[in-house]
């Protein structure tokens, strides 16, 4: 169901201040707490034509003026929060070097990053490293009208206000909880429920919804809406023109009608007018017709993403995060997916799962690399190298699904890795790393190519299965399986000869890698005494574990000590393969009879516990390395170049702005949403 991937950026870690020698790019913008900022390039931007170029600014720009959306959907109190550090911070007239202020400006750093007060990854609340007393101070200074006040609020009630957001561990503790608790909704802090709705009332009420409708093909339930209890009653407020976030949708659909007079073609432009009456409409079916239109226009070479899509944040897997990426397609690298698309049935016909579970026809799997041009709400400033769309499932099955690999993003993660001392501290030998340094990239992006393009659309469900059966486990659970059909398949002789790998051994690299990084290495971004949370880590991790427990009595992997370090040792290559195909043929037993039980049982069983002396080992041996464990991005800044008669004669790309001047003015200029969207 859900389908972005980031499979192959953990373990790739960013040098400071990593130059490419052959352009002299520089890839490192900036580095604080577990977060480092990189640049992407744009390669192929100044030969699009005017027409392209000017079709990619509106789009960019649509891209851009959701950003609010996306910190209010994250928690109802970060635009207060973000608002609030604005304004102390370019205000502030005190010694900037103070440890106080030093620590205000990393947590606004923080807040930016991840679209609220919640670590984008661990989803918990990260600890201000400033005192309250020093927050009210700085509060007190800033012109009041520069605040975020309610009508009638003072200066005073407003910090008392906000200040237990920021400060008190136990106030919104936690983004998004997974599982392990008697009432997910009400224990996570996010904005998709409201007016103390229970997660019983939440399941009632689209039970309801559900009775009587489509079962063939459902429309995706509570998508695009917030659901509230309202005077006893559950009430959906929904996200569209004159709705919800309407002041930001309204910028939206403003830029797609600018867009629109520079669609490549016909049915380029449909996609963009569907798009915008779903916005204005707030109607799933024609968020369903508008996916239709975009997964079948393959033709257009300029593309985007713009909507409420991925449900990551939702603790029930219902309610979208709004995001949008805009790319144009890599003519030269897409020739390589190209290929793999070609042969999707192969791939599906000589997949090791049940033959009940598979697709006797896949339907058109198309694939492409591309180059993105800019990031936006749910994919900014952390983005995703792969993605497939759409979501909903018997879109997937009727009409196929789109895949990406993007990679000027994994370009910009592989230079910027590389001599970081990385490999050096965690693999085993001079033959991984040599294999690593040889096959990496490759193995590495053809991973993500098959996870994206074969992995999400194998395989199907069993006709009376409820696509939402697997609850709270369905994203690590859809990860896993495309994951494992990608691992599975890399090392079939099929690759070389289609010409993808230069020979036989190639695979190894990208399995000794995975092994390495589901482990161990991965742990790097947990805090000591935590679980694994997010899907793709818990996924990382179900696999590695179960292939290192199911082939321990033939030693197939090991745990290796050398000088009071762990490390992992890949013994048997060939049955570690095997063993991939075993699982595979589970998890989709597991999705495709909606066996709940079974599939929570492998979640809990072994992705989510950690060995608590492994995990302080990693941590320690990693800190020496004085690297951060999460990447983001700055976009570039796209210009209009203007003739004295206002013509516009180019589009322009600047990359030269930094983290904090970029943050600042989007808040300035791409900002819609009132404070409080109730
Ligand atoms: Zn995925």
């Amino acid at each position: 169901m859900t389908a972005m991937t980031m499979t192959a950026c953990t373990g790739r870690q960013a040098e400071t201040n990593a130059v490419s020698p052959d352009t002299g790019f520089n890839y490192v913008v900036d580095q604080f707490a577990d977060l480092e900022i990189l640049r992407y390039q744009v390669p192929g931007f100044e030969s699009l034509s005017l027409r392209q170029k000017q079709l990619l600014y509106h789009l960019s720009e649509a891209a851009l003026m959701g950003r609010d959306i996306f910190f209010d959907q994250n928690g109802r109190y970060n635009l207060a929060v973000r608002r609030t550090l604005e304004a102390i911070y370019t205000s502030y007239d005190g010694d900037r070097e103070d440890p106080q202020f030093k620590a205000l400006e990393v947590y606004l750093k923080r807040v930016w990053f991840s679209s609220g007060i919640h670590h984008h990854y661990a989803l918990d609340k990260f600890v201000p490293g400033f005192t309250p007393d020093f927050f009210k101070e700085c509060v007190m200074k800033v012109d009041a009208a520069k605040l975020p006040l309610r009508d009638n609020q003072s200066v005073e009630q407003f910090v008392e206000e906000l200040s237990p957001v920021l400060f008190d561990p136990k106030v919104m503790p936690k983004r998004s909880v997974q599982g392990g608790t008697a009432d997910l909704i009400q224990a996570s802090s996010n904005n998709y429920y409201g007016g103390g709705i229970s997660q019983a009332e939440v399941e009632d009420f689209y039970t309801r919804m559900k009775e009587g409708q489509d079962t063939i093909r459902p429309i995706s339930y509570g998508l695009n809406s917030r659901l509230v209890k309202e005077n006893g009653k559950a009430v959906e407020k929904v996200w569209k023109v004159g709705g919800l976030y309407s002041a930001a949708i309204e910028k939206i659909v403003e830029q797609l009608e600018l867009a629109l007079p520079f669609a490549e073609n016909e049915a380029q432009k449909a996609i963009i007018s569907k798009l915008i009456e779903y916005y204005r409409t707030g109607d799933l079916k024609t968020f369903d017709a508008y996916s239709i239109l975009w997964v079948e226009d393959t033709a257009s070479e300029v593309d985007f993403v713009n909507g409420f899509i991925e449900t990551y944040g939702d603790p029930l897997g219902m309610k979208a995060s709004w995001e949008s990426t805009v790319n144009f397609i890599n003519k030269e690298a897409t020739k390589r997916t190209k290929v793999i698309s070609e042969n999707a049935q192969w791939f599906e016909d000589h997949s090791p799962v049940d033959k009940r579970f598979k697709k006797e026809q896949v339907k058109g799997v198309s694939a492409k690399v591309i180059t993105v041009t800019m990031l936006g709400g749910d994919c900014y400033p952390a983005t995703p190298i792969g993605i497939n769309l759409p979501n909903a499932d018997w879109i997937r099955r009727d009409h196929g699904s789109k895949s990406v690999t993007i990679e000027n993003i994994t370009e910009a993660y592989d230079k910027a890795s590389q001599g970081n001392g990385f490999n050096e501290e965690f693999v085993w030998s001079d033959t991984e790393r040599d294999a690593i340094k040889r096959y990496g990239f490759l193995t590495d992006n053809l991973h993500t190519d098959l996870h994206e393009c074969l992995g999400h659309g194998s395989g199907k469900l069993l006709d009376n299965t409820d696509p939402g059966a697997l609850k709270e486990n369905s994203s690590t659970l859809e990860e896993t399986r495309a994951d494992l059909f990608g691992l599975y398949y890399l090392a079939d002789p099929k690759l070389v000869e289609l010409g993808l790998l230069p020979d036989g051994d190639a695979y190894k690299a990208e399995y000794y890698k995975y092994i390495m990084n589901g482990l161990m290495t991965q742990l790097v971004r947990i805090e000591l005494g935590k679980d694994v949370e997010e899907a793709h880590m818990r996924n990382r991790q179900l696999i590695a574990k179960w292939v290192y427990e199911k082939g321990k009595a033939d030693n197939v992997i090991e745990l290796k000590k050398r000088d009071g370090k762990t490390y992992v040792v890949v013994n048997d290559y060939p049955r570690l393969r095997t063993l991939f195909g075993e699982l595979l043929a589970e998890i989709q037993r597991v999705k495709s009879e909606g066996d709940y039980e079974a599939g929570k049982r492998l979640v809990e069983d072994y992705a989510v516990k950690i060995d608590p002396e492994l995990h302080a080992e990693v941590l320690e041996r990693y800190a020496k390395l004085d690297l951060a464990p999460y990447k983001g991005f700055v976009n570039p800044v796209m210009r209009e170049v203007k003739d004295a008669n206002g013509t516009v004669t180019d589009i322009v790309l600047d990359y030269t702005e930094g983290y904090v001047e970029q943050m600042l003015r989007y808040g300035r200029d791409y900002s819609y949403l009132p404070t409080y969207n109730d």
